[in-house]
């Protein structure tokens, strides 16, 4: 049986913190409402994803903000208007009143975003989530968030059922006090991309050390120390500044809805661009990428503008190589 973390242990919560933050800042997914502290931009991030993955999230984003860059433009904006720019994220009634709260914001505080989670969520649209979330990210206020994904983490790494108020009371435990949005942010990532539903990767987790539940889910345990080999091909097609990704379907057991370079046929005779070694859970694969034309079944393949690549949620292999071969910053 693992040692799972103890709470009341200071030694146990700082050592999970800290490998949680340093896990996080390497390897989170470069996503644009990361790169700004600006509350409405956040807010806007936060209201999206709600009930809306990620990659659907992205472009509408860019899109939204670019029509509406301050809180006094979406304010002052039509209902038409921003129901327009919100068209094909659906669930209309977060637009209505992500509109309504930010007239309320223009007219009664100056177009001032609250700085607190408590005056957030007074606010129209703004449950405790998504006001903590805003407060910690944009304005480092130490409140925790419990979504889906932190729920799921939490219940794993203390192997029990947390419900209602002790699972906000468990991650408020945890929480970095120091810095609270990269922690509430690091957690959610956890959640959605290693310690995801089903199956979690708990090979590639940061904190299994501390889990009580880490492996336990696997249907078949790996024996310790035999890992697989495997190889793969994969093609990188370029056209000018575009290159071919395809998106993995939303059922895929792993890393689902995330992109990557297609597959290459397997005949291809010359020798490869590049070959990379890549760990994943229990297999060590060897991957040789060769450049290629568009493969003949190209069905869910898209070319993507390099500048907009980093954008994408990409699989951790697709980054590696993009970067090795100076695609990618
Ligand atoms: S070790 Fe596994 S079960 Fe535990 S938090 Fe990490 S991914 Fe989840």
């Amino acid at each position: 049986m693992p040692h799972a973390i103890d709470l009341t242990k200071p030694t146990h919560t700082r050592s999970f913190r800290r490998n949680l933050l340093t896990w996080y800042r390497e390897h989170q997914r470069s996503l644009p409402w990361r790169k700004t502290r600006d509350p409405y931009r956040i807010w806007v991030s936060e209201i999206m994803l709600q009930q809306t993955r990620v990659a659907a999230v992205l472009e509408h984003y860019k899109r939204f903000l670019k029509k509406f860059p301050t809180v006094r433009h979406l304010a002052f904006a039509t209902e038409a208007e921003v129901l327009a720019a919100w068209s094909g994220l659906g669930y209309y009634r977060r637009a209505r009143m992500l509109h309504r709260a930010a007239k309320l914001v223009a007219t009664e505080r100056s177009g001032r975003v609250p700085q607190t989670a408590a005056e957030l969520r007074i606010l129209p649209g703004i449950g405790r989530y998504t006001a903590n979330a805003i407060a910690s990210i944009a304005f480092g206020e130490p409140v925790a968030v419990v979504d889906g994904n932190v729920e799921r983490v939490l219940e794993r790494l203390l192997q029990k059922k947390l419900s209602g108020e002790i699972v906000w009371r468990t991650a408020q435990a945890l929480l970095d006090l120091t810095s609270p949005g990269d922690f509430n942010q690091a957690m959610m990532e956890l959640g959605a991309t290693i310690c995801i539903p089903g199956v979690p990767l708990c090979y590639d987790c940061p904190i299994k050390k501390q889990c009580a539940s880490r492996g336990m889910e696997r249907k078949e345990p790996p024996i310790p120390g035999k890992r697989m080999r495997r190889s793969s091909s994969l093609l990188l097609v370029r056209r000018r500044d575009a290159i071919l990704l395809q998106q993995r379907a939303h059922n895929e057991r792993f890393m689902p809805g995330m992109w990557e370079l297609p597959e290459a046929a397997s005949e291809i005779a010359r020798e490869p661009l590049l070959r990379v070694k890549h760990s994943i859970t229990t297999s060590d694969w060897s991957v040789s990428v060769f450049s290629g034309p568009v493969p003949r079944l190209a069905l869910k393949t898209h070319l993507v503008p390099l500048a907009g690549v980093s954008q994408l949620p990409i699989t951790g292999l697709t980054r590696k190589i993009l970067r090795k071969l100076n695609l990618l910053s």
